[in-house]
């Protein structure tokens, strides 16, 4: 889509710092980390928020990247945090599904 900076990212205009890819989704590191590791997993289809995802299987692949991002990073056994923001009371910024994983600490416990 355009004027999406995540459409951008995937399609390669905007450079980012890749952790994981496939068919359907891409795992990059966040510009302003809140954590240790702190990557973003998103469907490479432009799809805006959590409402508008009703497809099981896109769903299912953005699970295995959040997984794949999990062991690439070495936090199978630490354990880390996913996070999702939608739409305005959540805090979502970019127009564009992502999946926070985040870890390599312990996290506190605030949760909004
Ligand atoms: P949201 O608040 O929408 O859930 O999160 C958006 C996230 O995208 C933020 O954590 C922000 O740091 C990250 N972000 C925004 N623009 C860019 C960018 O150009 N590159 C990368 N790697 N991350 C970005
Ligand atoms: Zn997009």
């Amino acid at each position: 889509m355009e004027d999406c900076i995540f459409c951008k990212i995937i399609a390669g205009d905007i450079p980012s710092n890749k952790v994981y890819e496939d068919d359907d989704v891409y795992a990059f590191d966040d510009i302003e980390p809140q954590a240790p590791v702190h990557s973003l997993v998103v469907p490479k289809r432009h799809v805006e928020t959590l409402n508008d995802l009703d497809d099981v299987s896109l769903w299912n692949a953005l699970l295995r990247g959040i997984k794949e991002v999990a062991r690439l990073k070495g936090m199978v056994d630490s354990g880390y945090r996913v996070a999702i923001n939608c739409g305005e009371h959540g805090g979502q910024v970019v127009k564009h599904l992502h999946v926070h994983v985040l870890g390599g600490k312990r996290l506190d416990d605030k949760m909004g």
